[in-house]
């Protein structure tokens, strides 16, 4: 048998026994039987200290110091157990600091045993030099295969053994993560991880759909469910961090940091799974700062898996060819604002980069999937697929894949999303594709409503619309900027951002053109002003306003008009032909829930109103999400634009078919109701 295989047999074997003892541990409830865990963990670290100083000492002294300390651990363990027996039987029971401590115990043995095997193996087959500082070699040990695979293999074996008593989301949480280390790229041969990189980005994206859709179906969380969830999702926060600063100057520090902390965490759950049984009593959508912080975690991981995924797909030199060079200045005070402005540009091309695009609209496709699911209308299940197709075809295929960047600024709508996007500038030769953008979402606009765009055509649409996202706008009726922001009236606040915005565009488009026509010598480090003013708004300030939803309330792009693109076509939308029509009014007089009031992501509260006194409902922030739509229980809400206007003009008006099951009279009422409103009226009558 070769030396190398015998190694792999012995590591396999003290991860198997590894993964035994955690699962003793996890099943431990009297003292006598934790005393023996710490025993065998105790053995376990002497067996694998006694290899690695066999393997570094001179042999000899090696031997003799391995043998020593396995003795005298041995009879120092029998005299524990021995001890734990002559404890009277009703000793009090252990404290909860007194099960963590031993849980760390266990887990720092078990780490410990694997990490000096690790070495041993790796030094005694050859494959594994010690080199740099202590610090260099713990990294580089903690991010080999001798230490990664057995981990993996005692993560596995150890959730097998208590998967049956773990809750099924817990059971799928914590089956993912193995499989995740499995994947870890510092596993694969120098320059080939690309590989690696992608399908653990992979697993790693369908935990986060995991979590969020499962957050969705449950308000009221297990709290050790919603604790080991956010401490989890701040660990995959580092890990891609340390992926990243790996794939980008070889340093696998925070990478190796990250491992540590996910096996921690990891096999702390295994040894006391009963923290993911019982009552919910965590209420998680109550605590603004709690979502935020979850929603930002979420995003920090997957910022960086798009950055990591732009280095091992493009390439660093492709990637690091995007990013203008800003000369820092010779002193610090001088630097920083450089810096800055560097981290300004590497954040905006990683988010505006086709693999973070193609990421984020995977995870939140899924998500619109399970929304399309849980929808029983069918015009909004037809329009979220339109959502998907939109994204995956007029954000990503056609301008990231399929058009050439040059040919891409010479077609208009494509090439030229939010009416400066990719083309660039504001310059004469263009102006005529910049133009014809312009007039063909006005257009559309016009015809069908700002919902071609903002719940459509726009990738905020995708963002937004996925279950979990859209669960949040109760944040639009809670958060002190969303109430501010509510109902369709233009406020103060909304007129206030909606003209800076339109002024700082005009200011920029009229500097882009100047610049460009020779009268001034304006851009930023080689930046169009207007595109550079576009990406600061839309590869920046709008995910800053996404991951701030529980402050600010959902689609704040459009319940603020800080989109200086969606107000336009909102405008237009308002004069067109679309608006909400009441099939009876009267319905909505005897409504006593007016549940379309809560429904509405941009958050138009005034429905109703609008419906009472004029039998239509039309506002410039209505984008036609029709969420309302959804959530009359009278289905009493329809869609109207120019199909509607040409069918009566053409004489062949009909009444839209309904989609919910034919509304009945309420008992009482003038009105009809369906049973689920019959039920939800009852208790107020
Ligand atoms: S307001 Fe702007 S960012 Fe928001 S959905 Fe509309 S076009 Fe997109
Ligand atoms: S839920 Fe339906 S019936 Fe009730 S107020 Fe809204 S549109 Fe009218």
């Amino acid at each position: 048998m070769s030396p190398l295989l015998l190694f792999t047999l012995f590591a396999a074997a003290m991860a198997s026994f590894g993964a035994f003892v955690i699962w003793l541990g996890s099943r431990s409830r009297r003292r006598f039987d934790r005393a023996l865990v710490l025993v065998l963990v105790a053995m376990m670290v002497s067996m694998s200290g006694g290899a690695l100083l066999y393997e570094t000492l001179p042999p000899l002294l090696g031997i003799e110091i391995a043998i020593f300390l396995s003795m005298w651990i041995m009879v120092a363990g029998i005299g524990y157990l021995v001890g734990q027996l002559l404890e009277p039987e009703n000793a009090p029971p252990p404290t909860p600091r007194g099960l963590a401590t031993f849980r760390g115990i266990v887990i720092a043995g078990g780490l410990g045993t694997e990490a000096m095997l690790g070495l041993a193996l790796a030094l005694a087959s050859g494959s594994f030099a010690l080199r740099g500082g202590p610090g260099v070699a713990l990294t580089a040990l903690l991010t080999s295969a001798w230490f990664l695979l057995p981990m993996t293999l005692e993560m596995a074996l150890s959730f097998l053994l208590i998967r049956k008593e773990l809750p099924t989301f817990a059971a799928a949480l914590l089956g993912l993560q193995p499989a995740l280390m499995a994947l870890s790229p510092t596993l694969a041969p120098a320059g080939s991880s690309t590989a690696l990189v992608v399908a653990g980005g992979a697993v790693m994206t369908v935990l986060f759909v995991l979590i969020m859709e499962y957050f969705t179906r449950h308000r009221s969380l297990q709290s050790g469910v919603f604790g080991y969830v956010t401490v989890v999702l701040g660990v995959y926060a580092v890990m891609m961090a340390g992926l990243f600063l790996w794939q980008y100057d070889g340093n696998p520090a925070l990478f190796a940091l990250s491992v540590v902390l996910e096996m921690v965490l990891f096999f702390d759950a295994v040894l006391s799974p009963t923290r993911f049984q019982g009552e919910a009593t965590v209420v998680w959508d109550l605590k603004a700062g709690v979502v935020f912080g979850i929603i930002l975690l979420v995003f920090v991981a997957e910022f960086f898996m798009g950055a990591t995924f732009d280095l091992a797909l493009d390439g660093r030199s492709a990637f690091l060819a995007l990013l203008p060079n800003v000369p820092a200045g010779p002193t610090l005070a001088t630097s920083v604002g450089p810096w800055f402005l560097e981290g300004i540009f590497f954040v905006t091309t990683v988010l505006g980069s086709s693999w973070f695009l193609l990421m984020m609209g995977l995870e939140m496709g899924a998500l619109i999937v399970f929304k399309m699911l849980g929808t029983r209308s069918r015009e909004t299940r037809v329009r979220l697929g339109l959502v998907l197709g939109a994204f995956f075809l007029y954000t990503l295929y056609l301008p990231a894949f399929y058009f050439a960047p040059d040919t891409l600024r010479w077609i208009p709508m494509v090439g030229w999303s939010m009416g400066f996007g990719t083309g660039g500038g504001f310059f004469p030769p263009l102006l005529f594709v910049l133009l014809a953008t312009y007039a063909i979402s006005a257009v559309l606009s016009l015809l069908f409503g700002a919902r071609q765009l903002c719940s459509g055509l726009c990738s905020a649409a995708l963002m937004y619309q996925g279950s979990f996202y859209d669960s949040l706008k109760t944040f639009n009726r809670r958060s002190p900027v969303g109430r501010k922001l509510l109902g369709s009236r233009i406020s103060r606040l909304y007129g206030a951002v909606f003209s800076l915005s339109w002024a700082s565009i005009t200011v920029a488009a009229v500097l882009s053109y100047l610049n460009h026509i020779g009268t001034i010598q304006w851009t930023v480090y080689g930046e169009d002003v207007a595109y550079f003013t576009y990406v600061l708004y839309f590869d920046l300030l709008w995910y800053l306003v996404f991951v701030s939803i529980p402050f600010v309330g959902t689609y704040a792009c459009v319940s603020s008009g800080y989109c200086y693109w969606g107000t336009f076509n909102q405008l237009l939308g308002r004069l067109g032909f679309f608006r909400l029509k009441a099939r009876d009014p009267a319905t909505c007089v005897a409504c006593t829930t007016k549940p379309c009031t809560k429904a509405c992501p941009v958050g138009l509260t005034d429905l109703p109103a609008g419906f009472i006194k004029n039998g239509e409902f039309r506002a410039l922030k209505c984008i036609g999400v029709g969420d309302c739509v959804e959530s009359c229980p009278y289905d009493n809400i329809l869609f109207w634009d120019v199909r509607h206007w040409l069918r009566d003009r053409l004489g062949h008006g009909r009444r839209e078919a309904p989609s919910f099951p034919a509304p009945r009279k309420v008992p009482g009422s003038p009105v009809l109701a369906d049973e689920t409103t019959l039920r939800m009226v009852a208790p107020h009558r």
